[in-house]
């Protein structure tokens, strides 16, 4: 079956929208951040598609350097072996601070994770859509998507990649059509180069 993947920091809202897109309540939420998980596999619709959810990663407070470059690498493993079936990455950021946190770690020899991942899932071949949570925090949204875009190397304005990249949502209030659109979006390429 085809798999979508989901990564992101902790506390970006990433449970919160794997369980407004399935319906299912049995996601991890209990807080233990950076704890590695085992993928989760969902049904979305009636199309049998695997949601998978990997550990946060970056910024975990209270876990060592260390176990969080385990969890980097065993993220990255896992994306690496199940490329060939992966449709789709979903990128979940906080629309809040997202800005905040690339720029701060963006020093000399210094990738923010964010932008790292959303590099490294293009490298395989992975089409990425970037799930811009937490939008009810964001004053002026046209700008902070426009940053955005312009962080991870997309020309702006953000509105020419909606349709298969950007997508501004508030998963708490179950706003998340605009992802919906881009996963169908990627679902309905994929169908068409399978024919
Ligand atoms: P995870 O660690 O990425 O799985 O994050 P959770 O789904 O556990 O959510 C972390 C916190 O963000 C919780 O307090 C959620 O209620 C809150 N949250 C999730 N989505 C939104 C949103 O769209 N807007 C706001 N303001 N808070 C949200």
């Amino acid at each position: 079956d085809a798999e979508v993947v989901f990564v992101g920091r902790s506390n970006v809202g990433k449970s919160t929208l794997m369980r407004e897109l399935t319906g299912h309540n049995k996601f991890n939420t209990g807080k233990k951040p950076g704890v590695t998980r085992k993928p989760n596999h969902f049904d979305w619709n009636s199309e049998s598609f695997m949601f998978t959810d990997l550990p946060g990663f970056g910024f975990m407070s209270g876990v060592e350097e260390d176990h969080r470059e385990v969890i980097k690498t065993d993220i990255v493993r896992y994306i690496e072996e199940n490329a060939e079936e992966i449709l789709v990455g979903v990128l979940v950021v906080d629309g809040k601070s997202v800005i905040d946190i690339i720029d701060r770690h963006s020093g000399e020899g210094e990738i923010p994770h964010d932008v790292e991942m959303f590099y490294f899932l293009e490298e395989l071949g992975i089409p990425t859509v970037v799930a811009v949570n937490k939008m009810d925090k964001v004053d002026d949204k046209d700008e902070r998507l426009n940053d955005l875009c312009d962080r991870l190397g997309l020309y702006p304005p953000w509105e020419q990649w909606q349709d298969d990249t950007i997508a501004p949502i508030v998963a708490k209030r179950g706003q998340i059509e605009p992802l919906k659109e881009t996963l169908r979006h990627h679902f309905h390429e994929a169908k068409r180069d399978d024919l």
